[in-house]
């Protein structure tokens, strides 16, 4: 498993603005929630997830180093709402609902965006180029080598052609 060494001054900049965020929350709420822990184990193409049951955050710690104010600002907050929805109003609320855009606005006081405007390319797996009769598509690996293996064939969901593979 390839790790991703993160400076420490990093990784101290996104406890302090979590801490900041959950003080806010506790003041304005009224409430005693405790620190979630906060790991660097968030791999694939998402900033991070929130792991309501065991009060934890995920970071991407590839996507960290490459937006680092974009976390500061936007991912830990959005990930710390999470967190705290399911603690004030359970599992019944929606994921990005009407309390995540509370929480976010009126609470913590953060822009309620669902996705982060960064780029993911560096992080994307690679894929591979396909054509039909009306446009590129692109296979992941896993499709790309099951066409090869000629164990499964797809079809343009728009023009009902088959794929095939754009070799150069
Ligand atoms: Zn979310
Ligand atoms: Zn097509």
């Amino acid at each position: 498993m390839k790790s991703t060494r993160l400076p420490i001054a990093l990784q101290q900049a996104v406890m302090r603005c979590m801490r900041e965020k959950l003080q806010l929350a506790n003041q304005k709420l009224d409430t005693t929630y405790p620190e979630p822990e906060i790991n660097y184990q968030q791999r694939g193409t998402s900033a991070g997830t929130a792991y309501l049951q065991y009060w934890q955050i995920r970071l991407n710690p590839v996507l960290l180093i490459e937006n680092q104010q974009q976390f500061i600002d936007e991912v830990v907050p959005h990930e710390l709402a999470h967190l705290l929805v399911y603690r004030r109003f359970g599992r019944a609320a929606a994921p990005h609902g009407k309390e995540w855009r509370w929480m976010m606005e009126s609470i913590l006081g953060v822009p309620p965006r669902r996705t982060h405007p960064f780029t993911v390319t560096s992080v994307q797996s690679k894929t591979y180029p396909y054509l039909c009769e009306c446009r590129d598509h692109q296979l992941t690996v896993r499709r790309h080598n099951k066409v090869m293996r000629k164990e499964a064939e797809y079809r343009c969901s728009h023009c009902g052609t088959l794929l095939r593979f754009k070799s150069h």
